[in-house]
């Protein structure tokens, strides 16, 4: 099927056009520098943002794709989770083609979106796969028997998100936002053994009651008093070698938690998704060890992995093949969707 993506839950405007598993268009317009000098994202700005590029991008993307909208065969639309103010704007505009051009209409889930992806640069996901979601809202072990109907929970993270986690750091290095692709950067340079930073979750005594979630709130914590100390000493901050081994210890957790959940469920596929998923060291590490035990590492090329239409898109097609009947036209935008609801039905 020809379906087309929409997508606005965050601070980009993206429209996605693909053939099953094959890409088409990704249009993508972004507000990230109107949010950079506050250090993370205004809401308001952002829905202002995409209300100005929602026309323009969609335009974009069937110009790139050479269809028309009379061509698409279904519209899929981020219904959540993400910014209330957000979603709407793409789910008010998702109706209104709808309506218009009488397609069906699919509310998604952004995070179920983010596993379906990757089928555009590696096709048909094998199932059951184990999905770690690594994004800057979220970070989650899926279990996923069956993308088009549902997901099942293994682990989150009991505080903040691996992306949050890099933000943060990068804020506290006075590095920029956002800060994973910097910290990504700057890391290169740095030794990641330099400094032991805590891995969250991983002792003995966490093995019964969270041996599939994550805690990245005291590494940062840990992270914030070393750089800390420093600077009471007088003493520069090598900014390098603190991003090299903060990216370690979340990159080993990760990885360690996804290659045990994979092994716990006899699951040979990872699937990783989310913008945390384009950190270098992450795909290296997850390849090495993933390796070891014959399970198979599917992770997106890195302007998949963060927000784009495409993806909603992907998420849609699959659900269209699955014969997954579509949402209505009162579809709401629904900010704190759960990780379980992969589409909205009925
Ligand atoms: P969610 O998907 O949970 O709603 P979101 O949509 O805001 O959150 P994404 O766009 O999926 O998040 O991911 C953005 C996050 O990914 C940011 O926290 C950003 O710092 C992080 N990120 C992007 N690139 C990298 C990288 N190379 N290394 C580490 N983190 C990265
Ligand atoms: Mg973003
Ligand atoms: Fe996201």
């Amino acid at each position: 099927p020809l379906v087309l993506g929409i997508e606005t839950s965050c601070d980009e405007t993206g429209v996605g056009i693909v053939r099953g598993h094959t890409l088409l268009a990704d249009a993508l317009a972004s507000s990230v520098e109107q949010h950079a000098r506050f250090g993370g994202v205004v809401p308001e700005v952002a829905s202002r943002a995409h209300l100005e590029a929602i026309v323009p991008t969609m335009q974009r993307a069937l110009d790139e794709a050479g269809v028309t909208l009379a061509d698409i065969d279904a519209i899929a639309v981020t219904s959540g989770p993400g910014l209330a103010g957000a979603l709407l704007v793409g789910v008010a505009a998702a109706k209104g083609y709808a309506l218009a051009a009488e397609k069906p209409l699919y509310g998604v889930n952004h995070l179920a979106a983010h596993v379906a992806v990757d089928t555009l640069e590696h096709g048909p996901l094998p199932e059951p796969a184990i999905a770690m979601l690594v994004s800057g809202g979220h970070s989650s072990l899926l279990l996923v028997d069956d993308l088009a109907h549902g997901v099942t929970p293994l682990g989150a993270t009991i505080d903040d998100a691996a992306g949050e986690a890099f933000d943060k750091v990068a804020r506290l290095l006075g590095l920029g936002f956002p800060g994973g692709p910097i910290i990504d950067r700057r890391a290169r340079e740095g030794d990641p053994a330099s400094i032991a930073f805590p891995r969250g979750l991983t002792a003995p005594k966490d093995q019964a009651a969270h041996r599939f979630d994550f805690s990245f709130s005291g590494l940062k914590t840990a992270v914030a008093r070393w750089v800390e100390a420093r600077e009471r000493d007088g003493e520069p901050v090598p900014v390098a070698d603190v991003s090299a081994s903060f990216q370690e210890a979340v990159c080993d957790v990760l990885t360690a938690k996804a290659i045990d959940a994979c092994r716990t469920n006899g699951v040979e596929t990872l699937v990783i998704g989310g913008g945390v998923a384009a950190n270098s060291r992450l795909r290296i590490l997850a390849e090495q060890r993933a390796a070891k035990h014959g399970i198979r590492v599917r992770v997106p090329r890195p302007a998949l992995c963060t927000d784009n239409g495409a993806m909603v898109a992907a998420l849609g097609a699959r659900l269209v093949a699955a014969g997954v009947a579509p949402s209505r036209l009162d579809l709401p935008a629904d900010s704190a969707m759960s990780l379980t609801t992969v589409s909205v039905t009925g």
